[in-house]
């Protein structure tokens, strides 16, 4: 059982979680992207809704998380298009991140208080989920410091683009530091997310998956 995830090189906590969820086998594009995500390498990943995207920048992200928990600074920052789909993925990655003692994940998207998620980022989070719209206020204002960031996901680009959210990304990355390992998802591959790669990505590889017809 689990030979599939076995074979990633993923920790035997993380394959557990993953058997207690009744994971039993990788999907395609988690099996092709999680040995480069765990390399470091810049991937741009497109595979249809529903493929699990989600836990294929998560388990990576999370078996690096695992030396970084001690200190309570952002080392990750996820960005997706809308509040539900921040909720969804900050839900998957608690979900499967519960073997992280003190792991925190912070949602912050648009439509919800300033109070809590200011308090929440001065007390401390590991992961930060959210749209872009709020994450750049943040960044502003300077309540978002990201000088320890060293992994940027974008989930759902297409999306993202499709909504007018370019500007606001491109002002984002121009905030996280050089070094950093940044991953593309999406469900589609229009031509303005090759652009965005190559503004903002160092060799990447990428990962289609056909949808069967
Ligand atoms: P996508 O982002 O590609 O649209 P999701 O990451 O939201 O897809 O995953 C869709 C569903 O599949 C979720 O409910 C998730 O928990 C589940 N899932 C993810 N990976 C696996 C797997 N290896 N085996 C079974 N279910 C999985
Ligand atoms: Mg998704």
């Amino acid at each position: 059982m689990n030979s599939g995830f076995a074979a990633l090189s993923l920790s035997a906590d993380l394959l557990q979680v993953v058997n207690e969820l009744g994971y039993s086998q990788p999907t395609p594009i988690q099996s092709q992207s999680i040995p480069l995500l765990l390399q470091g390498k810049d991937i741009i990943a497109q595979s249809k809704t529903g493929s699990g995207k989600t836990a294929a920048f998560t388990l990576p992200l999370l078996e690096k998380m695992r030396t970084r928990l001690a200190r309570r600074s952002v080392s990750a920052l996820i960005l997706c298009p809308t509040r539900e789909l921040c909720a969804q993925v900050a839900r998957e990655i608690r979900k499967l991140g519960r073997k992280h003692p003190g792991l925190q994940v912070l949602i912050l998207s648009g439509g919800m208080p300033m109070g809590p998620q200011l308090g929440s980022l001065e007390r401390g989070v590991h992961i930060v989920v959210g749209t872009p719209g709020r994450v750049l206020d943040h960044l502003t204002r300077g309540s978002l410091q990201l000088q320890n960031l060293q992994n940027v996901v974008l989930d759902e680009a297409d999306r993202m683009l499709e909504m007018g959210f370019q500007e606001d990304l491109e002002k984002i990355l121009s905030f996280t530091p050089a070094e950093r390992q940044t991953v593309l998802f999406s469900a589609t591959f229009p031509g303005t997310i090759e652009t965005l790669s190559r503004a903002y990505q160092k060799n990447p590889t990428r990962v289609t998956i056909e949808s069967q017809p």
